[in-house]
């Protein structure tokens, strides 16, 4: 496992820019930098602790359930309440970053598009 700080870490640290829609104590949220979505955001525990949702829901089931409420008070701000919700979950899997988050996808999303380009 990286020692380096995260991506993430380093947006909640203050030490590189972000567009940043949401904060707590535990949580943020931003615009991901590379939008697959008319909304594409990324709901972020501030912790670095958890890799991934696995670990996550194992280490802190609350903290996830918290994501999961944040997930939902930003798709009633940004896309009518209604959103896809994805955890990359290893690098076939299309994770780049192994510091948990969640995307919140929504706005007009196309059936039958899920796992494809
Ligand atoms: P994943 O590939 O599931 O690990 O997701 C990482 C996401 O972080 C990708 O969708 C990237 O576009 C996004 N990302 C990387 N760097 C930044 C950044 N500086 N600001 C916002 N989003 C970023």
């Amino acid at each position: 496992m990286s020692t380096e700080p995260s991506i993430f870490e380093r947006i909640v640290a203050r030490e590189i820019p972000a567009d940043i829609v949401f904060e707590n104590d535990r949580v943020i949220a931003l615009r991901d930098i590379a939008p697959k979505a008319p909304v594409h955001l990324l709901v972020v525990p501030k912790t670095a602790q958890y890799a991934n949702v696995t670990e996550l829901a194992a280490g802190d089931p609350a903290l996830l359930a918290e994501i999961v409420g944040v997930a939902q008070q930003l798709a009633d701000q940004h896309s009518d309440g209604q959103y896809r919700l994805v955890f990359n979950t290893g690098p076939q899997a299309g994770q780049t970053v192994f510091h948990v988050h969640a995307h919140l996808l929504g706005g007009a999303l196309p059936e039958g598009s899920l796992g494809l380009q």
